[in-house]
């Protein structure tokens, strides 16, 4: 048997993983140079245009004689946790810097990961064909975060080709072979099956189709096997390797990534990090106990999606369901807005998340949408003893029934230049960010650890410090627990009426500041009628904020020029009268356009 390295690369977006993984699959043989498209492995439209990774394929190299597994990590927050147990499928990890950015927030988050997982990790500098190119900082800081020597520290240009081929000599000298378990574990070899699934997508043909890092035992096509997690079984249609496309095999074993084909039809059945075992063993004793570390992600964010037309709801909810498919992590409830009219509560893993999928509905599916506000999830308790978890202010309870409310908190690492301080504290104070940590990494840059309110990082905090920092910071989080929170329902009332499409979720210290915004924003987008209009925020009974929407003037006394000013009063004095009675009978129309005005995030 050839000897095998699993290994996986982590960096920043854009420090160039998929191009480094383009030059190995050239370099290997792989993909022949002139099958080569740029950044072969992400392989989704959106992912070639924004420039991310999304998903990339798991790929089979070979280089001298030894098995080279290289599997993806999507290095952005909102994964995470697919993150992380990609991790757990490899041994290694090149933790790949840009010599012109130097260590972002992503790449440190990523490598206590890795560390975590106790990989071998090997330090790479990119990019150094470029004029820009700091090696000598990046080294310093690679020495300060790694502790180790400058031999060990590997330079190269993913673009050029230059010196990946003493990566890829390095990742079979310095990454640990598969069978060798790491000091202090018991083996990894094994009798029964044990494979890890660290990605799982639906193709047409296939089916369900798991990736896995078996980590003990052997599978064989028609094999009976079971997620332990979910407990679905089902047989083995067909296995294999990926080179990179999928190949079939006769069996997979102990050390080895490739993939699982089931007969399964929905992927929320082949859940990431969940254990694949094979169903005898599960019958008879012992018992085989699932790999560590499965749990399934849940969103941390809301958000309403809506058609502009009507008409489209079907056509948005074939769309929604077709993404479903494979993406386990979207979530979706057919929501009613008296407003928005027929939509789908939706939720994601963040921000990122929730832009895809508006994105791939628009080019995907053509569909013009509209997407309201999001919002995070509250535990609220009710003085009937009944918790709820509230993420759409609809389901708000009557606030005179409300104990208590809870919201999660999340840890937030900043990386910023140092001259950037004074601008990134004053935006996290606006963001009720708490700092609890401060490290310089090498001369002129800091690390920031906040706390903070999931709320007030998930939807622009990345966007604002990017702004305040002239592009320079970056950012990673973690979700911490949940704790009191203090926050109100807002409503609007337009002509005394509530409009509960309107209302939002908000900190009571922001409730005024959100609703002259919001009521400011309505005096501009709702039409002038033919007598003022009051526009209020209101929290419970008391009014917040107000503007008044003047009335429209229809000048009744324009056809009488000359004298007679007192028949020009009493006209005027009838309008008056009139447009009382008006008022007071008066249901106000606004228009689809307005509330969109208002709900639209911005
Ligand atoms: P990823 O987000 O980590 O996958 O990064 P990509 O591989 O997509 O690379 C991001 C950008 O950097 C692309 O425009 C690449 O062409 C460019 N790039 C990657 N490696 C190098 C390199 O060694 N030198 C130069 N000059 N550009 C590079
Ligand atoms: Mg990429």
């Amino acid at each position: 048997m050839p000897e095998i390295r699993n290994f996986c690369i982590i960096a920043h977006i854009d420090h160039g993983k998929s191009t480094l993984a383009d030059r190995m699959l050239e370099l290997t043989g792989t993909v022949e140079k002139r099958q080569m498209k740029e950044q072969l492995l992400d392989s989704m439209e959106l992912e070639r245009e924004k420039g991310i990774t999304i998903k990339l394929q798991p790929v089979k190299m070979k280089w001298n004689d030894v098995v080279l597994n290289l599997i993806d990590t999507p290095g952005h927050v909102d994964f995470q946790y697919e993150v992380s147990r990609s991790l757990q499928a490899v041994e290694g990890a090149i933790l790949l810097v840009d010599a012109t950015q130097g260590v972002q927030a992503q790449t440190i988050a990523n490598l206590y990961l890795a560390l975590g997982q106790n990989l071998e990790i090997i330090p790479v500098i990119n990019k150094i064909d470029l004029p820009a190119a700091n090696e000598k900082g990046a080294r310093e800081e690679l020495r300060k975060l790694l502790g180790v020597n400058d031999e060990d520290i590997l330079a190269i240009s993913a673009k050029t080709g230059e010196g990946v081929d003493k990566v890829l000599d390095a990742v079979v000298e310095r990454v640990r072979s598969p069978s060798v378990a790491p000091s202090g574990s018991p083996s990894l070899e094994g009798e029964s099956l044990r494979a890890l699934v660290f990605d799982s997508v639906y193709d047409d043909y296939k089916g369900v189709v798991a990736y896995v890092r078996v980590m003990e035992g052997e599978v064989k096509t028609q094999d009976k096997i079971t997620f332990l997690g979910t407990g679905v079984s089902d047989r083995v249609v067909e296995l294999g390797y990926f080179s990179p496309r999928m190949m079939a095999a006769g069996s997979l074993r102990a050390g080895d990534i490739g993939y699982i084909a089931t007969g399964l039809k929905e992927i929320q059945q082949a859940r990431v990090g969940d254990t694949i075992v094979i169903v005898r063993q599960i019958a008879g004793q012992p018992a085989v106990k699932p790999l560590a570390g499965f749990k399934i992600p849940q969103p941390k964010l809301y958000a309403g999606l809506y058609p502009e037309s009507g008409e489209d709801f079907p056509a948005l909810r074939e769309a929604i369901g077709e993404l479903q498919l494979n993406d386990a992590s979207l979530t979706a409830q057919a929501e009613r807005n008296e407003a928005l009219g027929q939509g789908f509560r939706c939720g994601f893993l963040g921000m990122l998340h929730l832009e895809i999928i508006q994105e791939r509905l628009r080019r995907e599916y053509e569909l013009k949408l509209v997407v309201t506000t999001p919002s995070v999830q509250y535990r609220v308790q009710t003085s009937d003893g009944k918790e709820r978890i509230v993420h759409t202010p609809a389901a708000w309870p009557d606030p005179s029934a409300i104990v208590s409310v809870r919201e999660q908190f999340a840890k937030a690492e900043i990386l910023i230049p140092k001259e950037y301080l004074g601008a990134v504290f004053e935006l996290m104070q606006s963001h009720e960010g708490e700092l609890t940590a401060q490290e310089f990494l090498g001369e002129d840059r800091v690390i920031l650890v906040y706390t903070l309110p999931l709320r007030e990082l998930v939807v622009d905090l990345y966007d604002r410090l990017k702004s305040a920092t002239a592009g320079f910071g970056s950012l990673s989080y973690e979700v911490l627990d949940w704790r009191e929170a203090d926050v109100v329902k807002l409503g609007i009332l337009i002509h005394q009426e509530p409009v509960e499409a309107l209302s939002v979720i908000v900190p009571r210290d922001k409730a005024e500041r959100v609703g002259r915004r919001m009521t400011e924003k309505l005096k501009e987008v709702v039409p002038r009628q033919l007598f003022p209009v009051p526009l209020q925020a209101a929290v419970g009974g008391r009014v917040v904020a107000r503007e008044t929407l003047p009335a429209m003037r229809k000048d009744v006394t324009g056809h009488l020029y000359g004298g007679d000013v007192t028949r020009k009063r009493k006209l005027l004095e009838k309008q008056k009268k009139g447009k009382k009675k008006l008022a007071a009978r008066a249901s106000i129309d606004i228009p689809p356009e307005a509330y969109i005005a208002v709900l639209k995030r911005s």
